[in-house]
């Protein structure tokens, strides 16, 4: 294919897109397919002579569509949304059609000033202070790294880049359980080692960090010579939603001296709606905070914000200038690349733009509202139907549950198998947790094409398939 037969095979794309989500209610949310059906399926080899894009099309639609699960299912109730706006996928083929690398300023101005504009706007959007500076990250994971290395560095003073780790004293994060996998990663990644990371114990609703024992864990590591290095905080964690009190943990961070990370990948996206910034009280204390436009607010994944209250540390952990990295002369100029792990860097900020531009804060807000208006209805017609029960209120649109029949003995058994059957019918798709050692199931809205009826749907699935058990 070249340039000049894009143009038919382009609007095909686009057609072909239009009628898959037209369409997409009447698919099983998940794929149905056994391990190794797809790969079977596949020749073994790569082809010598060029083929026919009527057959890579073809195979495509046979061989690998019944294969995929369909995250921009309105009926996709499981993990979190991963929500791609059809404006913001118009933006990524303007995107790919470019196919800029926007590593430094001078590789794109237009990449990098548009980037340090709407992560400005976002910031406003979600009610962050001035003096936060965005910058977007592939992933919440990379924005999580990039802060625990920072938090080292700091620490030790900038040696640790230079010298390495041996030597010097044990380094220690403190953050609770309910934070994301990606905290340990970044651990590990750093150096730092799980063991290092010290798990504070929660309390109430929120599953917050118990800013007591976080004070005590910190005055005992430092007792036995250790390095406090930096706290992490959550606000909706990912198995059901668990959020510190900013206010109360980020103080901590603040008189002890540390630096603070608040990972907000799923929840921050609603803090556009300014009734639920409750869950972000204190989040002005916080020296970086990242979440993910890519999950609820509808810009195609990849898409990371990731604000930072003085970048200098940051770039003083990433930046490494060889010769042919530098930009001599040009003062006042931002090299995002200096800002995150990986050198080259996708032109990601075109797509927040045209979203933003496109649905308008209030249509966003909208959309959120109703996610979570409709979820905790949800929640509330299953705690009053008989033999179910409520096992995490809502925190916005997510809560979980379980079927608990007086008299059934299994209770995790039984909800492993209502999960599953759930999932086999292909009308919604769920997925569960453990709660306090217990099974749960989680149910969260959040795809774009959502509908209250779809909602409804769900809790007629889960109804049924409960009594069929
Ligand atoms: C989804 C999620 C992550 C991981 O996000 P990636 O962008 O996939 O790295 C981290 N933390 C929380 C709370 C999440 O919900």
């Amino acid at each position: 294919m070249d340039w000049q037969d894009f143009g038919k095979w382009g609007r095909r794309a686009a057609d072909w897109a239009r009628d898959y989500h037209a369409n997409l209610r009447d698919r099983p949310v998940r794929a149905r397919t056994a391990p190794g059906h797809v790969l079977d399926r596949l020749p073994a080899a790569p082809p010598d002579a060029p083929e026919a894009m009527e057959t890579i099309l073809a195979d495509f639609e046979t061989v690998l569509m019944p294969g995929m699960t369909h995250w921009q299912h309105p009926r996709f109730f499981a993990y979190f949304p991963a929500n791609a706006a059809p404006v913001s996928v118009l933006a990524e083929f303007y995107v790919s059609a470019i196919a800029a690398q926007c590593m430094l300023w001078q590789t794109s101005p237009a990449a990098t000033e548009l980037e340090t504009r709407v992560t400005d706007w976002m910031r406003q959007a979600v009610g962050l202070p001035e003096g936060y500076i965005g910058v977007i990250q592939d992933s919440a994971s990379t924005a999580t790294l990039c802060a625990v290395l920072t938090m080292r560095e700091k620490a030790l003073e900038w040696r640790g880049n230079r010298t390495g780790l041996s030597g010097e004293p044990a380094l220690r994060i403190y953050c609770s359980a309910e934070v994301h996998s990606s905290v340990d990663r970044a651990i590990w990644i750093a150096g730092i080692g799980e063991e290092n990371l010290v798990r504070i114990p929660t309390r109430g609703p929120w599953r917050s960090m118990d800013p007591d024992a976080l004070r005590d864990a910190i005055a005992t590591d430092r007792a036995a010579g250790h390095l406090p290095a930096g706290v992490i905080a959550c606000t909706g964690g990912t198995s059901v939603g668990g959020s510190d009190r900013l206010d109360e943990v980020l103080a901590v961070a603040c008189d002890e001296g540390l630096m603070s990370h608040v990972d907000a990948a799923w929840a921050g996206s609603a803090m556009i709606c300014p009734e639920f910034h409750d869950y972000w009280s204190g989040i002005e204390l916080a020296d970086s905070v990242v979440f993910n436009p890519h999950k609820w607010l509808g810009a195609q994944f990849d898409c990371t914000v990731h604000y930072l209250r003085s970048p200098e540390d940051l770039v003083r952990t990433l930046a490494l200038q060889p010769e042919y990295l530098k930009t001599h002369g040009a003062d006042g100029i931002v090299n995002y690349s200096e800002w995150s792990v990986p050198l080259g860097r996708r032109f990601r900020a075109l797509k927040l733009w045209f979203l933003i531009r496109a649905h308008g804060l209030d249509g966003l807000r909208g959309m959120i509202r109703n996610h979570v208006a409709w979820s905790q209805a949800l929640a509330a017609r299953i705690a009053a139907t008989d033999d179910f029960e409520i096992v995490t209120e809502p925190m916005l649109s997510l809560f979980s549950f379980r079927y608990a029949p007086k008299g059934a003995t299994d209770l995790d058994a039984l909800n492993l198998s209502l999960v599953t059957a759930i999932n086999d019918d292909g009308r919604i798709y769920l997925t569960q947790t453990r709660v306090d050692g217990k099974l749960a199931i989680r149910f969260q809205a959040g795809a774009f094409t959502t509908t209250e009826a779809d909602v409804v749907t769900a809790y007629d699935v889960i109804t049924e398939m409960a009594t069929r058990l």
